[in-house]
Formats: structure tokens, sequence, C-alpha cells
């Protein structure tokens, strides 16, 4: 077995085990390979070995691994900044984007969506970190977005994401995901149909499962450690 089946093996047990670990079902997490700096190869190897959503975070390296790669029927996920000028390349070739943090971006998001693909898959970004971290609306402002962007065509809302700053404290990490996880349980009292908590990386998945983490976006525990971005 090559190097990315055999990593992505040990990923799809670490999931398994998380779930296990805290009596949730077995899968209810699902497992985003994040592709980001890696080459096309690395991403076939990953699709020949069972693996079929995969997350990008920069427009431009995407545009080039997709044409690549245009022969697989991968589930592409964007997961990084939205810039308004790249949004019609997302909207185009994407079937979830997981950082909405602006109304506008939704909207243009709407609007570019083509008509004969499905619904556009997106979550709300949050900043569950305070001030360690610049992207993502703040919880407090993450319901009034939530019900704005529900109402656009071509959308479907599908829940919430975060990215928390590293902690090497596991129940900070656990208090930082619960944040989510409530802002998810107070939208579906609101009646927004949400199902997703994005959240859970390389390094922390285990907490993010514990505390509800519906997908977790994993890299380098994949494809090894990235040497730039
Ligand atoms: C790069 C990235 C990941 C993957 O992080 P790893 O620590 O390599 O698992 C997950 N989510 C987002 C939004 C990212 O940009």
């Amino acid at each position: 077995m090559g190097a990315i089946a055999s990593a992505l093996q040990a990923c799809l047990s670490r999931v398994g085990n998380a779930c296990e670990n805290v009596n949730r079902p077995a899968g209810c997490a699902t497992l985003l390979a994040v592709s980001k700096t890696f080459p096309a190869e690395a991403i076939r190897e990953a699709w020949n070995a069972g693996q079929c959503r995969f997350g990008e975070s920069y427009v431009q390296e995407a545009q080039v691994k997709l044409a690549a790669l245009a022969d697989l029927d991968i589930e592409w996920h964007f997961i990084g900044p939205l810039q308004s000028n790249k949004t019609r390349f997302i909207a185009e070739h994407f079937a979830w984007v997981h950082g909405i943090e602006r109304e506008k971006i939704a909207q243009r998001l709407a609007e570019q969506r083509p008509d004969t693909l499905p619904s556009l898959n997106v979550c709300i970004q949050v900043n569950v970190s305070g001030e360690a971290s610049k992207h993502g609306v703040a919880p407090e402002e993450a319901l009034a977005l939530a019900h704005a962007v529900a109402v656009l065509p071509h959308l479907t809302l599908r829940g919430f994401m975060a990215i928390p700053e590293p902690s090497h404290d596991p129940v900070v990490q656990r208090t930082r995901f619960g944040v989510l996880a409530d802002l998810l349980v107070q939208a579906q009292q609101a009646g927004l149909p949400l199902d997703t908590l994005s959240m859970g990386m390389s390094a922390d998945m285990e907490e993010a499962i514990a505390a509800g983490s519906t997908l977790v976006r994993v890299g380098t525990a994949i494809f090894g450690v990235r040497t730039y971005l």
C-alpha cells in the first residue's frame, strides 16, 4: 500500500475510534481530505484508495488540479478565504463552501451558481477563539447571518464551520468546539434545518468529534507536512 493510502486508512480508524469513544455511531463524522499545496497525483492516489471528498483553499491552485482530475467524480469543498473576485469559479465547480462570513459573498455565490448544478452547500464560519482569530463572524452574529443565507436561492445552508486557534489543552479545545455545537442547536431550534458541524483537523479531530463534529477537515495526517502556506 502507498503512503497516502495507509495514512488515509489510519485517519479513518482515528475517526472511527473517536466516534466510538464518545458513543456516537460509526461514520458520524465524514472525512474531508484537505489537499491544498499537494499535487493532483496525490489526490488521485487518495481517490484510488477510496477517498472521494477533497478540500482546497486557493482558487488558482484549485483550477489546475480540477482540470487535471476532471475524469474523477470528486466532491470538491472550498475551505479557504473567499475573495469576491474569485467566487465565480467556486460557484461553478465546487459542491461545498465552508467559509461564509459575509452575506455579500453568499449573494454572489447564489447569483453565480449555474441552474444546471444542484444547490451549493455552504457553512458559516464562526470565530470561536476571540481576538486570536481574524476569520469568521462572532458567535453572537452567526444566527443572523445564518437566517440571511438560508433564504438565498441556489444555496443550501448546512451548518457552521470553525478553525479554533491551536491549544494543547483539550478542555479549551472542547469548549471552543462546544460554542459551535451550541450554535447549531440554537439554529435548529430557530427552525433552520441544519445538519453540519465542520470542525476538527489533523491535531484535534478527537476533541472535535467529542463535541459533535460531523465533518473533519484533515490535511497533514493524510498527505504529510505542507512545505508552504
Ligand atoms: C489546511 C486546512 C485544514 C487541514 O489542516 P491540517 O492540520 O493539515 O489537518 C483544515 N481546515 C482548513 C480550513 C484548512 O485551511
